[in-house]
């Protein structure tokens, strides 16, 4: 796959301020224009929230699908049946899968850990299973995702320098073995469910495979991953173990360490993370991908981010407001509703409440890294970020 026709992403970069960069990712489904914030679909669905409306009115262009959790429910026979996710949940633009690999670490008691993979038992039924890189890249083909991640390990956030070193040693003889595996399903052709015709001629129609980063907070092993996962090649980088305990500083640390120095010519995408105030700081530090959980889950709970900082509709401030969640958004939320309506509907227990808030919160973070991309074709990022970071600090409602 080396001649110019046959690639499966495309990168370009539009613009470049500081650290911050603007690009464009060309997937054989949907042109991604970053930095992106990708929703998490969990289960083939993102939480409350119809593709209907993450099409037409917040423009999503790719969401994430957890391989873990398909795997064990409906399982691969069911997504090989229906010919991968995009058939089975409708949803036509770009997915990302998972490993499974951060899953099995962290939702699991019972699993035993060798050089071949992982066994598990599952936290629905308790049924043994199996996972390695191997395991993983044919899961993940018969998804049929757009983005396919290496297999790895993840150590706890404040593992030591020496059991982080023996992970990240496994962790590249996983992604060395996911990268064979996977390049042997892509030549084959086989179980990648239904190809669709790119988008691009210069597009293959294939799935593109990133690597992952890892190393804790130990720089110099943060080093030493980048440089081993780029030895492999691919076509997208990813920085993984963040956003898993650790103090902020860590994180913030890390990135600054880290970030820029990922090849510049792929995409580099900063996993599980995070809070407005995250994303901005990755911006910063020359991350164009993220993804989270926070703005569907938080949404189930009344919790709202907000140009203004983040608030609670439960509240009882709230009882008579007629202002919108956040009077900076234009969402179909914020243009249509008040706080006071949005949180008797909390009070009442409609579910209603669960998918308006995780609505907006969706389109605010998406949209706030749309504004943060043309900050950077403005060459005014820095100014921007800084704005944003003390209007969030305000609570101005
Ligand atoms: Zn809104």
């Amino acid at each position: 796959m080396s001649n110019s026709n046959s690639k499966s992403l495309i990168w370009e970069l539009d613009a470049q301020d500081g650290k911050a960069r603007a690009g464009t990712i060309r997937t054989r489904r949907s042109v991604i224009e970053t930095p992106i914030f990708m929703p998490v679909g969990t289960q083939g669905a993102v939480k409350g929230i119809r593709f209907e409306w993450l099409e037409n009115e917040i423009d999503a262009r790719i969401i994430l699908g957890n391989t873990y959790h398909l795997f064990l429910r409906p399982g691969l026979e069911a997504m090989r049946r229906f010919g991968g996710l995009h058939r089975f949940t409708t949803w036509e633009r770009a997915f990302l899968t998972d490993s499974g690999g951060f899953q099995v670490f962290s939702l699991t008691d019972l699993r035993k850990l060798t050089e071949d993979g992982v066994e598990f038992r599952s936290h629905l039924d308790g049924s043994k299973h199996f996972i390695s890189p191997e395991v993983s890249m044919e899961a993940q083909a018969a998804l049929g995702s757009e983005i396919v991640m290496v297999f790895d390990e993840c150590p706890p956030g404040d593992a030591s320098h020496e059991t982080t070193k023996k992970s990240l040693e496994l962790t590249a003889r996983w992604a060395l073995r996911s990268r064979e595996r996977f390049d042997a399903l892509q030549a084959d052709d086989m179980d990648t469910g239904f190809t669709p015709v790119p988008l691009e001629p210069q597009l293959s129609g294939r799935q593109a495979l990133f690597g992952i980063i890892q190393g804790a907070g130990h720089y110099d092993l943060r080093s030493e991953s980048l440089y081993r996962t780029v030895e492999i090649g691919f076509d997208g980088y990813a920085i993984g173990g963040l956003s898993v305990g650790e103090e902020k500083s860590v994180m913030y640390g890390v990135l600054d360490h880290i970030a820029h120095r990922m090849p510049a010519d792929a995409p580099r995408y900063l996993m599980g993370v995070g809070t407005p105030e995250d994303l901005l700081e990755g911006v910063a530090a020359g991350v164009d991908m993220f993804d989270c959980v926070i703005p569907t889950r938080n949404g189930r709970t009344g919790s709202a981010f907000t140009s203004l900082g983040k608030i609670n509709i439960r509240n009882a401030k709230f009882t008579l407001s007629d202002e919108p969640l956040d009077p900076n958004c234009e969402c179909s939320v914020c243009k249509r509703y008040s706080v006071g309506y949005l949180r008797h509907l909390y009070q009442a227990g409609e579910m209603t409440s669960a998918t308006l808030v995780s609505h907006h919160n969706v389109a605010y973070f998406i949209t706030l890294m749309r504004r943060a991309r043309q900050a950077i074709i403005d060459e005014r990022f820095d100014g921007f970020k800084k704005q944003e970071l003390e209007l969030m600090k305000s609570n101005g409602l």
